[in-house]
């Protein structure tokens, strides 16, 4: 399967399932972590041909996502004499590619990306749009730049070796752009419990094209775009209060959706019913439903420590029935506060 990412002269395509052979002019860098190199890098080896490669392995985790990594990739890069005509492909999850991507659009200003994500959540959602960067102290991904790769490579088997609570958050950023852009994709994930190849490859498919839609019409995030951060107003402050250590961050996601479905329900957008669906749905991948807020007023103050809470105005991205949203930036307070009551 392929589909077209539509960019103009940055349009490149995402294949599913589909990595039989890559050739490539040039030498080629492929930055990984031990954990995938040891489950998959043979794999990416056999299927690439090319004048030379090398392998770059930085440590496995988020707290790696950092300028010390960057800097240790330039280095290997310059030592091995990779140029203009070089690829450098990333291999592993979300991480790997946002610090792979990076690396690539600085290196002598830009050279060649190709991103082979193998976590769920960077197929469905970090494939597509072109975000790249790194964390610092100040913030999650706030050093960084928008960059497209040549083409990105989604195999479902990737996903055979993948932890279960890890398999969950990428559902949970599937499920989210489901309810709120593809109603048929949401009876999918009702009807399916995604065990086999050929099921994943199909939701892999409709999230890229999902978020491809979204991407084209706002390629910078000016508009639509912050659509695909439905849960997410609350779900950064779960994690914030709980130090990014509790919940991975899709399953911070599904509980900010809960959150968001309650609030929708509240202002007559969707039924207590729909909610219900969409917990069931949650529930079925076993993703966490509730956080118990401890105080009610200092989550509140937290919205705004968000970055995308712009001007002072918190925002919400909520359901309208299932397949559709609303956005608003215009919620009354006492409102807000009687969802976040319920989970007290
Ligand atoms: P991750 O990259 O940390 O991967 C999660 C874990 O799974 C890691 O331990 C990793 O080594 C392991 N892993 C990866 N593939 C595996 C496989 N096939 N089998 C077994 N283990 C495997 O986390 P993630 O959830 O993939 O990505 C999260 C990151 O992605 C965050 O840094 C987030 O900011 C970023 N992100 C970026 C975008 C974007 O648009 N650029 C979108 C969403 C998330």
């Amino acid at each position: 399967m392929k589909i077209d990412i539509d960019l103009k002269e940055k349009s490149y395509s995402v294949f599913i399932d589909e990595l039989a052979k890559i050739s490539l002019p040039g030498k080629v860098a492929i930055i990984t972590n031990p954990k995938v190199s040891g489950l998959w890098l043979s794999y990416l080896l056999e299927r690439l041909e090319c004048e030379q490669k090398f392998i770059i392995t930085i440590p496995d985790g988020e707290e790696y996502k950092n300028l010390s990594s960057v800097e240790q990739i330039l280095e290997q890069l310059f030592s091995s004499k990779l140029d203009r005509k070089s690829t450098l492909i990333a291999l592993g999850g979300g991480v790997i590619s946002d610090i792979t991507g990076f690396c690539a659009s600085i290196y002598e200003r830009g050279i060649n990306f190709i991103n082979i994500p193998t976590t769920l959540l960077a197929q469905v959602d970090a494939s597509v749009g072109g975000k790249t960067g790194v964390n610092n102290r100040f913030g999650k991904n706030l050093i960084g730049s928008f960059y497209q790769p040549r083409a990105v490579y989604c195999e479902s088997k990737f996903l055979s070796t993948l932890p279960a609570r890890e398999f969950g958050a990428g559902v949970a950023e599937a499920v989210k752009m489901a309810v709120t852009f593809d109603k048929e994709l949401f009876e999918y994930f009702c009807e399916h419990d995604l065990k086999s190849d050929s099921e994943v490859a199909h939701i892999i498919a409709k999230c890229v094209e999902i978020k491809a839609g979204v991407v084209a019409r706002d390629e910078r995030e000016n508009g639509v775009r912050a659509v695909l951060n439905y849960g997410h107003t609350f779900a950064h402050v779960i994690e914030n209060l709980t130090n990014y250590s509790v919940y991975l961050h899709g399953e911070a996601v599904a509980i900010g959706m809960v959150m968001a479905n309650d609030l929708a329900v509240r202002l007559g957008k969707l039924s207590a019913n729909e909610a219900e669906k969409i917990r069931a749905v949650l529930a079925k991948f076993g993703l966490p439903l509730s956080y118990k807020i401890q105080s009610v007023d200092k989550f509140y103050e937290m919205f705004y420590l968000d970055k995308k809470s712009a001007s002072g105005k918190i925002k919400f991205i909520m359901p309208k029935g299932i397949g559709d949203f609303f956005v608003s930036d215009d919620i009354d307070e006492n409102l807000v506060k009687s969802t976040l009551r319920a989970f007290q």
